[in-house]
């Protein structure tokens, strides 16, 4: 029986992609004189392709995208500081999400955040999304990160939970899902622009968090009924 679903943060709860879309034309017109003339299309193509799905830090991402387009290279510094500072401005959940975290608590689930980063940046998003939950994990704070198993028992013992009555939500099929059914947890894939490890066995898979709610996990009832 799950007890408590956990999610993963950038591009699961937050459209981070979405987000860092709307950031990048802010950041863009307010540092144009820096960025040696380029097109705010192709600086977002760039700034995305470059941060791999927020993969790498921009500490190295600003450096050599202006390496790249030939900006000002003293202003990675003030990029790097706009980006921590102002980004979150523009965090922006996924479709359904205020929804899909009513439900949840409505069925008496506790609620959680398992995220790979800094500290003080996925905090700014977990506030500009109002998101209120049981337990905040963050690698950063907790000294290990996704896929990890301690990290998500960390976060079962939080919720005074066994990873058993745990339901893992992720986008990264690496570091959520596989971390998760690790950890002993079950485990559902957010399938919105990574690619699912052909050697691996696929699990329960969601295509929008709304479609969360419908999956055997939170249907017991409907189904003992028609069995
Ligand atoms: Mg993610």
């Amino acid at each position: 029986m799950i007890a408590a679903v956990l999610f993963d943060l950038d591009e699961t709860l937050l459209d981070r992609t979405g987000s860092l879309t709307d950031f990048l034309a802010d950041q863009h017109a307010r540092f144009a004189d820096k960025l040696g003339g380029i097109a705010l299309k192709r600086f977002r193509e760039r700034f995305l392709a470059l941060d791999a799905r927020g993969s790498v830090h921009k500490s190295v991402v600003y450096p050599a995208l202006l390496a790249e387009i030939g900006g000002a290279s003293d202003a990675a510094g003030s990029l790097l500081e706009d980006y921590m500072q102002n980004s979150c401005r523009y965090a922006r959940p996924f479709q359904g999400m205020e929804d899909v975290v009513a439900a949840l608590r409505g069925r008496g689930l506790k609620l959680g955040i398992v995220s790979n980063g800094e500290t003080a940046l996925q905090w700014r998003s977990i506030d500009a999304l109002g998101l209120q939950m049981d337990a905040v994990l963050i690698s950063q704070a907790e000294g290990v990160r996704k896929p990890d198993a301690a990290i998500f028992s960390r976060a079962a013992e939080r919720l005074g939970v066994t990873p058993e009555q745990c339901l893992f939500v992720g986008d990264n099929p690496a570091a959520d899902v596989l971390g998760a059914r690790n950890a002993g947890m079950q485990s559902v894939w957010f399938d919105n622009g990574l690619t699912w490890p052909e050697s691996e066995p696929e699990g329960e898979t969601i295509r929008q968090l709304a479609d969360l709610l419908a999956l055997p996990f939170f249907v017991s009832t409907a189904v003992n009924l028609r069995a």
